[in-house]
């Protein structure tokens, strides 16, 4: 008998379970609330033919299956791209990942030694069991450099002090990485042969859909239909109930019923209010305090003056409002449709009804315009139009609570049989879409195989695992032992 489940969401962990319940005969609806796109925050919008992604979405994975999977779907529409990236700080350009003797020399000599200096004073008397992410960066960097390189532009993703984000995220992003990691590496670069000694953070290339990850998942999508799942968009789950062992699912376009199953990839704390019976008083409450920091592109369509060439460039500098500027044309050259222009996605970090999010798209377009000359990117002259995209709950936030707050909203996961919890705002993981993809993987293999072999939250809670390894290297998932399967 096939199993009948619910997938809130069609980003890349819905669709990913939505494919693989389907090719294992299993009866999917899933549901989402955007009316036009599929890919959630790893869509692409096009703007009068222009592609763009919301961010810029590397496809790496040291997952063979999820690396698999991306070419089941896309087979050679996926090109192989050359990465390149750099940092802007107080008027100057520094290569990213860092090349320790180019940023040394572009400091100056006062400022390097004391980088040096107060490197090795970070050395001598680190801070005992860091918990929050400057004290993590100080230790490995010292001040001066964590001052440079890492406070601003983390503050400008965050919106709160460094001193009040939790160091999982450190440890999480930047593990293995330490100036003289970095020295070493400048001084040893390794060979090809010994990549898997390379931090992931200096990978030099990446796979891309030939139109942007939007293509991943919309290709996803039909290949799904055509196994008979159905999806209904413009459609968003307001509230789901289990009754009698089994789920209803009431959205937006009516309510349906008889689930085994619910995945739901919708953020944590929207999705816990509306799950009934209601979530134990401790459990409900944690899930209500979780943060999330939200996220807006300005696009701006310019005459290609070869200005540059990189992916992308992180803005460091506390000068200008933007956080990091995209490079739509190097990610792949289908994106932008004339070979005569060049398409900037400019973004900012904001909390949704701040003044940035609450700016009309005029005035995001001058600031834009303004931000990226006064960098000396581009001149104003040059921008011919622009777009902007808003994306809500772009990050969950790690602060100090999340840990616990999410750990509470697991516990009691318990008590709702069916109920899994997948993706990146669905278990408030910082994930990409591997991760956010493994952890659907999972979810379908259980649902097949009607038992929990796969324990969801395994995925990505060995920072190692993250960072650490080369394309493809690794399984998805550790069996639970059996003695301890529920
Ligand atoms: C700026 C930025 C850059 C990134 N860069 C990369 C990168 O380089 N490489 C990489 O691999 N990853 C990257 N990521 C991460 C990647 O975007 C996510 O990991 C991935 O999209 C998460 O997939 P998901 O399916 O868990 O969630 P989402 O993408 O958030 O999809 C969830 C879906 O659920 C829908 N939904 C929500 N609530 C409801 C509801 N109540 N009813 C119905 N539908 C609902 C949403 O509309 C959405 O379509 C980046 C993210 C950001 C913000």
């Amino acid at each position: 008998m096939p199993k009948k489940v619910a997938i809130i969401g069609a980003g890349p962990a819905g669709l990913t379970a939505a494919y693989l319940l389907g090719k294992g005969g299993q009866e999917v609806m899933v549901f989402e609330k955007d009316p036009e796109y599929v890919g959630g925050i790893s869509r692409t919008e096009s703007y009068k033919g222009y592609h763009f992604d919301i961010g810029g979405h590397r496809f790496f994975s040291k997952s063979k299956e999820v690396e698999d999977f991306w070419t089941e779907i896309l087979g050679d529409e996926m090109l192989e791209r050359p990465r390149s990236s750099r940092i802007y700080y107080n008027g100057k350009f520094f290569s990213y990942p860092l090349a320790a003797f180019e940023a040394l020399r572009k400091l100056g000599i006062i400022e390097s030694t004391l980088c040096v200096l107060s490197y090795a004073k970070a050395k001598l008397f680190p801070v005992k069991n860091p918990t929050n992410f400057e004290d993590w960066v100080v230790n490995q960097f010292g001040r001066r450099l964590f001052n440079i390189f890492f406070k601003t532009y983390t503050e400008k993703v965050w919106g709160i002090p460094c001193k009040e984000i939790s160091a999982d995220w450190a440890a999480q992003r930047i593990k293995g990485l330490s100036l003289s990691s970095a020295i070493w590496n400048a001084l040893f670069k390794p060979k090809a042969k010994s990549k898997d000694k390379v931090i992931k953070t200096l990978i030099d290339s990446f796979r891309y859909p030939k139109y942007g990850p939007g293509m991943m998942w919309e290709t996803c999508a039909a290949k799904s239909k055509a196994m008979g799942v159905r999806i209904e968009m413009n459609c968003g789950v307001k509230d789901i109930t289990l009754e009698n062992g089994q789920w209803k699912v009431d959205t937006t376009c009516g309510n349906f019923e008889g689930f085994d199953y619910v995945l739901s990839s919708a953020p944590m704390r929207e999705m816990i209010a509306h799950v009934h019976p209601k979530f134990p008083e401790h459990a409900f409450t944690s899930s209500q305090h979780l943060g999330y920091r939200d996220f807006l592109t300005v696009v701006l369509i310019c005459k290609d003056e070869d200005a540059f060439t990189d992916n992308w460039i992180y803005i460091h500098d506390p000068s200008v409002k933007v956080g990091r500027i995209q490079n739509f044309k190097s990610w792949s050259p289908y994106m932008v449709p004339d070979p005569a222009m060049a398409c900037y996605g400019l973004e900012y970090f904001c909390f949704e009804g701040d003044g940035l999010w609450t700016s009309s798209n005029e005035e995001l377009i001058a600031l834009a315009k303004k931000e990226i000359q006064k960098i000396g990117l581009t001149q104003e002259s040059a921008v011919v139009d622009g777009y902007v995209v808003r994306q809500p709950k772009a990050y969950p936030v790690y602060d100090q609570d999340y840990k616990g707050n999410v750990e509470a909203v697991r516990d009691a996961l318990k008590n709702y049989p069916g109920l899994y919890l997948v993706g990146r705002n669905g278990m408030h993981k910082y994930n990409n879409q591997d991760h956010s993809m493994m952890t659907a993987m999972l979810a379908a293999k259980n649902i097949i195989a009607g038992q929990e072999l796969f324990d969801l939250w395994d995925v990505n809670e060995d920072a190692e695992y993250h960072e650490g390894g080369d394309r493809g290297e690794r399984v998805v998932g550790r069996l639970i032992p059996e003695k301890i399967r529920n």
